[in-house]
């Protein structure tokens, strides 16, 4: 799930809720299972499994099918073969002296992740193969998925062309009218685009509708979740198949410099190219990994999506993690220049790092991300994502406060490229 807009998986009322709550038991940090295994849907207290009875089965089966499929060499053989034929993993590790020179710390060095190299342009499209796959596997013929802006969908439709399934996306009437190039995208990759027109006419009712046509057609049906939270097992598949980001970076860059990096910085929106990337990383103590959240117009004026840094935990999406919430657990409003960023949530495993300390935050307002375009265009030659904008103004603004050290080794991922975002930023352009 990928854009703007305030949801839960299951939208329960209350009473149904606190049905659901015993059903499914809300277990306290640590839980194991019975068998003494800790709970595998777990990060610490984060995580779990907060969805309606119609749904457990149908997830537990996904759990299942990706554990089997993950130990599995024929499984990796046909997805490391797709990835390299048809997405061009991997991606390019790009030395950037420019946009290093640009920070004026002496002998800092920045590599960055190419993830907007991809096919499709975004991290997105590897967890869309990635779970495609995975649906052949089990047997299934049909793909749904939701989205916002439109990036999930036509990742999602892009690997359902690859591989011959029918592919049905679910997207608010409201969000089809805003983002209409990607609605023709998915069309003409083959994708039936259905406008949902009740709730707020956005993600959250594409959602609903989504979850609804899933409890009725799991027989033939894989829901195809996009980001790294949601109820288990989505939390883990999605970082396992976004984990080659930071695998290859890893490698990429001991070779280019025969050392790990200092400081590792991701966007974060619901955070799968964030964990992907910090995921290779996370036993490394030495290594700084910096999660950049969106700032909005200013975390005081509340106009933000920035939950690790102002998010309270609770349950959203049928898992309980950081969320952008008020005391009556209201799920907030947001907002970001990045659609991709715009999510009151964040995954289960990101919440889990910086409760133990592991994973720093860090804002960046829609000004400072406009910036960090802006510099890297004119450094680089590199045209980035607004939502990965947010990761370079970052670390602009980090060097000018004179956060970054000398002789520093920087490694950040580029999320996605910027073609997207070119109305949006010719508007500025012109306002400004
Ligand atoms: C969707 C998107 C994001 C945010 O999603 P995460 O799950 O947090 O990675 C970031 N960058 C780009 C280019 C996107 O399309």
């Amino acid at each position: 799930m990928c854009a703007s807009g305030s949801h839960t998986l299951s939208e329960p009322d209350g009473e149904k809720k606190a049905r659901m709550r015993m059903v499914i038991g809300h277990r306290p940090p640590h839980a194991t299972t019975r068998d003494g295994i800790r709970d595998p849907g777990r990060f610490g207290a984060f995580g779990g499994r907060y969805v309606p009875e119609g749904l457990m089965a149908a997830l537990t089966d996904v759990e299942n099918a990706h554990r089997a499929a993950w130990a599995d060499p024929e499984y990796h053989r046909e997805l490391d073969r797709l990835l390299r034929e048809r997405i061009g993993r991997p991606t390019l590790l790009h030395a950037a002296p420019r946009l290093a020179r640009a920070l004026e710390v002496p002998g800092v060095r920045v590599f960055l992740k190419r993830e907007d190299m991809t096919h499709t342009g975004a991290h997105k499209i590897n967890n869309a193969l990635g779970q495609a796959l995975l649906a052949v596997r089990m047997g299934k013929t049909r793909i749904i998925a939701e989205t916002g802006a439109g990036q999930h969908g036509v990742a999602v439709a892009t690997v359902c062309a690859m591989l011959g399934l029918s592919c049905v996306i679910y997207m608010g009437a409201d969000d089809m009218a805003r983002q209409q190039s990607n609605v023709v995208r998915m069309r003409l990759l083959g994708a039936d685009v259905r406008a949902v027109r009740s709730g707020d006419r956005r993600l959250k009712a594409a959602v609903t509708e989504a979850v609804r046509d899933w409890v009725a057609h799991t027989e033939t049906t894989h829901f195809l979740f996009g980001t790294a939270a949601g109820p288990a097992p989505y939390p883990r598949m999605v970082r396992d198949h976004q984990s080659r980001i930071g695998i290859e970076s890893r490698a990429q860059l001991l070779a280019a410099t025969g050392r790990l990096p200092d400081h590792v910085i991701a966007c974060v929106g619901g955070g799968s190219n964030a964990i992907g990337m910090f995921h290779a990383f996370t036993g490394d103590a030495q290594v700084r990994l910096t999660g950049v959240e969106a700032g909005g117009r200013g975390l005081h004026t509340g106009e933000h999506a920035a939950t690790l840094s102002a998010g309270t935990p609770g349950e959203m999406d049928g898992s309980f993690s950081y969320v952008l919430q008020d005391h009556e657990g209201q799920i907030a409003r947001t907002h970001s220049i990045a659609a991709g960023l715009d999510y009151p949530g964040v995954g289960p495993e990101l919440s889990h790092l910086k409760d133990i300390g592991r994973l720093d935050h860090a804002v960046a307002t829609d000004a400072v991300a406009l910036r960090g375009l802006d510099t890297l265009c004119r450094t680089e030659g590199i045209i980035t994502a607004l939502e990965s904008a947010h990761a370079v103004g970052y670390l602009l603004e980090s060097a000018e406060q004179g956060a970054i050290a000398e002789d520093s080794l920087i490694l950040l991922c580029l999320s996605g490229r910027g073609d997207k975002d070119l109305a949006i930023v010719a508007d500025l352009l012109d306002a400004g």
